[in-house]
């Protein structure tokens, strides 16, 4: 029998991680080895010289003795949620002149939940690169999962941008930068990236998203910065950076970041900000983020939220999450003008995309295959991205 397909433009992923993503695909994956016997013969194999990696660990499945660890090649094992690593003496000999901070404090777990960016950011810059490599994730993204521009979020060097500017990645692959890295970038690379990331808040999964209500074990999320801090951020990023993105999942971040992009307007700047995920934004802050001409960055994707944290989260609030129909029919936000779609790489592509936007767990979370291909795809490519409509439709 035929399988009937669907054709839609390539995406334009505007919330990805590439180079962090593009380094995994070149390091050892253990996510389907559940034995450690293997997962040793694996790491084994590794070679001697230099550090390896490895990732997608699942620290439940098995650990590691100091001592296998130090039988093994010089490597760096992250775990599944990239919360956090073990690393053999060898490896980290390698890392210690380089990163003291890290290798000094990666035991502590709260130091590592108050550090996930830096970790992650620590992942991208130890993980193998090269131009080939990045080619061909970049090649794999197109032709399995129709993607062809990303945006990535956290830009690891200049180095990075300088290796994607002088390679044909430079048409697709664009990049914020965090508000350390940023004030590291020679001002020429400053103004050819979209801008600074920030963080207000935390994440679902650790429960420290800032939510007015609190989660239903009692614990609450937390805000990153002070109203006065991110205001005077922000004022700064007008005056060197091309724009501002800003990861707010709960409504009081959003609430917070909606706040200090009012004072920045009242001090005449057009500086363009962006809340990425917006997942819990309210429908007064809603409406005065439109007016204020902020742009909404969202994943579909995540509406699976409201069936993966169940446990943690109210009825009211699972309801709550993603609320593209308050957003669209009573705000007024444009898919493709001020509210745009992406991923986060969970998972990349369209399939997972398409069939949360049709079929959510909350009909507020509904989008229209029109409005989803507005909000997330390019024309740029030139051609349509070709797939089984059963993978999407159930
Ligand atoms: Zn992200």
């Amino acid at each position: 029998m035929l399988k009937p397909k669907l054709a839609i433009p390539y995406l334009h992923d505007h919330h990805n991680h590439f180079t962090l993503y593009a380094g995994m695909n070149g390091s050892l994956c253990l996510k389907e080895v559940r034995d450690k016997d293997k997962a040793l013969e694996l790491l084994k194999k590794l070679p001697d010289c230099g550090l390896n990696t490895a990732y997608a660990w699942n620290s439940g499945f098995y650990t590691f003795t100091q001592s296998e660890l130090n039988s093994l090649p010089p490597v760096l094992i992250v775990n599944l949620s990239l919360h956090g690593f073990i690393l053999n003496d060898a490896a980290k000999r390698i890392l210690e002149p380089q990163y003291p901070e890290i290798i000094n404090n990666f035991e502590n777990s709260e130091w590592r939940e108050a550090h996930v960016n830096e970790l992650l950011l620590f992942f991208v810059r130890i993980m193998p690169h090269s131009v080939e490599s990045m080619c061909a994730f970049a090649e794999d993204l197109r032709a399995k999962y129709g993607i062809y521009e990303i945006e990535d979020m956290l830009m690891p060097s200049a180095e990075m941008f300088e290796m994607i500017q002088n390679s044909p990645l430079r048409e697709r692959v664009s990049f914020w930068a965090d508000y350390e890295t940023f004030k590291t970038l020679p001002e020429g690379i400053r103004r050819q990236i979209h801008g600074v990331k920030l963080f207000a808040d935390g994440a679902n999964g650790s429960k420290t998203s800032a939510i007015s209500e609190p989660f239903l074990d009692g614990s609450t999320g937390v805000l990153n910065y002070t109203e006065k801090r991110l205001t005077e951020i922000f004022e700064e990023c007008a005056e060197i950076s091309n724009g501002i993105a800003v990861h707010t999942l709960g409504d009081l971040a959003s609430k917070q970041v909606v706040d200090a992009a009012e004072v920045l307007r009242r001090h005449n700047s057009d500086l363009p900000v962006r809340i990425e995920h917006a997942q819990f934004i309210d429908e007064p802050t809603a409406r005065r983020a439109r007016d204020l001409g902020i742009v909404l960055s969202m994943q579909p994707n995540f509406s699976e939220d409201s069936v993966i944290y169940r446990d943690r989260l109210s009825e009211r609030l699972l309801r709550a999450n993603n609320p593209f129909r308050m957003l669209i029919d009573k705000v007024g936000f444009k898919p493709g003008a001020d509210l745009l779609f992406g991923s986060d790489g969970m998972p990349h592509g369209i399939r997972f995309a398409l069939s949360q936007a049709l079929f959510p767990p909350y009909p507020g979370q509904k989008l229209t295959l029109s409005e989803l291909v507005s909000g997330y795809c390019t024309e740029k490519c030139g051609e349509l991205f070709e797939f089984d409509a059963e993978e999407v439709l159930q």
